[in-house]
């Protein structure tokens, strides 16, 4: 049985813990491997050798007793494993940071990204949000600022306008920018007059151009946002410069677990499988009951995951 890691000899106090979001560079620096290839198995896909810079390189480690880390070249036992990396064909947006990314998104300008509250008033605040240590109390400013900011409707900083941002079922974006503008205001005719040459080519298009024109915001348009988020406003979304900063909320990267902590399926089928024949084998004599149920049961969810992300156009990446 593995133990846990300890250095010998050193003794230290644990003077408190810190959580960050990982960055895209945070994840290659803790990796050994960068993988781009969707190979198991290198051919002859029979002597089940490990495809480099596929998911099962021996560089993150070995789940098999006859082979060594090609890393630290440690056996199964010793061995602790070591991370990977692959990147994404697109950015996507974290489920699990969902919440925050909405949250970020009414707190700040859609187009120069700053955060929506009056210079004079952001100093002070910032101030306060730097010398509150207490989750309530970080949790109460969170909310003051996002309260404050839905209520602005022309950015400060640029004199954009902005509207209302929300979720909509199941995971998307959108952003109302004229929800509360009346019919022939200056900002609506401002921004119909860029429609001006396709009117002239296309008259079905005027009964679109009124002020309920939504935009979507895709993973990729809130990554170009939260990357302009300038680091003095940092302190305003309740987030340190040095452990996070809100694009990293946003997918580009994924780390890839060590093959020992992984569960060890060695695919019958030749390498190339699919997700769902990675993930729920039918493995040949594999009694009906309870365990074929459980079988299907996974596949159907699995399936209902896959069919889900395909109706995403946008992109979340879901964990199973
Ligand atoms: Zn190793
Ligand atoms: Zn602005």
């Amino acid at each position: 049985m593995k133990e846990q890691y300890r250095e010998t000899d050193v003794v230290r106090n644990i003077a408190g813990i810190q959580f960050g979001v990982l960055s895209a560079q945070d994840m290659q620096q803790m990796s050994h491997a960068h993988i781009v290839s969707s190979e198991l198995y290198s051919a002859p896909a029979v002597t089940r050798q490990p495809a480099p810079h596929g998911v099962l390189d021996l560089r993150m480690g070995t789940s098999q007793k006859d082979s060594s880390c090609e890393t630290c070249c440690k056996n199964l036992t010793d061995c602790t494993g070591h991370y990977g990396y692959l990147d994404l064909a697109r950015p996507c947006f974290h489920v699990g940071y969902f919440k925050n990314t909405v949250h970020i998104l009414q707190n700040i300008c859609k187009i120069c990204s700053h955060v929506l509250l009056k210079p004079k008033d952001k100093p002070g605040m910032c101030e306060q949000a730097k010398r509150i240590t207490s989750y309530l109390q970080k949790k109460a400013l969170y909310k003051r600022v996002n309260e404050l900011c839905k209520k602005v409707s022309s950015c400060p900083c640029c004199g954009a306008h902005n509207g209302v941002v929300k979720r909509l079922p199941p995971l998307k974006i959108v952003h109302e920018r004229f929800r509360n503008v009346k019919k022939g205001s200056p900002v609506l005719t401002h921004y119909f007059s860029q429609f001006d040459t396709a009117l002239e080519y296309s008259k079905e298009l005027e009964s679109h151009l009124t002020s309920n024109i939504v935009e979507f915001l895709n993973p990729s348009q809130v990554l170009d946002l939260f990357e302009k988020i300038p680091y003095a406003d940092l302190p305003l979304l309740c987030m340190n410069e040095q452990f996070s900063h809100p694009k990293d909320l946003i997918l580009t990267r994924l780390l890839v677990p060590p093959n020992c902590i992984r569960p060890s399926v060695i695919s019958e089928l030749k390498s190339g499988t699919s997700v769902i024949g990675i993930m729920a084998p039918k493995r040949p004599g594999t009694p009906t009951g309870a365990s074929e149920k459980k079988r299907k049961n996974n596949v159907l969810i699995i399936s209902e995951k896959i069919d889900l992300l395909k109706k995403l156009d946008g992109g979340t990446i879901f964990f199973m």
